[in-house]
């Protein structure tokens, strides 16, 4: 067995998410506790300020929970959901993004809210949905087999980067201008081995003081 899995630490849910975007972010946020804000967090922040409080209401039948905390000892998982539809077929997760659809990011993080209520309310979650803001269009996700493992190896691989509080390589590529984390994170300087060489020499060497400057 390897020595993390044993680590007693928990996956924030969120933290998922983060890393399928880039593992640097993931680490930056999680292991160095680095947090920016940019457009599309603030964005994100207000949407979730609406969805978040933590009330109950109903529809068509349907009992919505709002901000629920979930857990799961099984996969070592905590977080949150928005929203919850307590449907006839079962616990149905919604999360809420600012932007429009974008890859697989947000699947793998409901996934595993969907990992968590399974586990605390021993019910089958086949099935959830992300509401992106900015197209206001549910899109279903549906929770195959394989989504599950990449979700569970995912949260595995994050839980070993937190146990070594290891900060990943900068890949500095097209994902960099949309990440509030540009200016903590520097990618074009340490994406550049022979730059940030360059500029760690420059950085300790002493200044020449001319006689005009005594
Ligand atoms: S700036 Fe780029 S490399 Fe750095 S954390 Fe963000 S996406 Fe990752």
């Amino acid at each position: 067995m390897e020595p993390w899995f044993e680590a007693e630490i928990d996956v924030p849910i969120s933290a998922i998410e983060h890393f399928s975007y880039c593992p640097r972010q993931c680490a930056l946020i999680h292991v160095e506790q680095t947090f920016d804000e940019n457009q599309y967090t603030i964005r994100g922040r207000l949407a979730h300020e609406r969805v978040d409080k933590g009330e109950e209401s109903a529809a068509d039948g349907v009992r919505i929970l709002r901000g629920i905390p979930l857990w799961s000892e099984r996969y070592r998982l905590r977080g949150k959901a928005d929203v919850v539809e307590l449907r006839p077929e079962g616990p149905y997760p919604i999360e809420y993004k600012v932007g429009r659809p974008h890859g697989v990011h947000a699947d793998l993080q409901l996934c595993a809210q969907a990992l968590c209520l399974e586990e605390m309310l021993s019910a089958e979650v086949p099935r959830g949905a992300i509401f992106h803001h900015a197209v206001r269009r549910r899109t279903e996700v549906v929770f195959t087999d394989s989504l599950r493992s990449r979700t569970i190896e995912m949260a595995e691989d994050i839980r070993e980067m937190l146990v070594a509080q290891r900060l990943p390589a900068a890949p500095n590529d097209a994902r960099c201008p949309r990440c509030s984390l540009i200016n903590a994170c520097l990618p074009s300087v340490v994406g550049e081995p022979h730059r940030l060489r360059g500029l760690q020499g420059a950085l300790f060497r002493p200044l020449e003081v001319g006689p005009s400057d005594a």
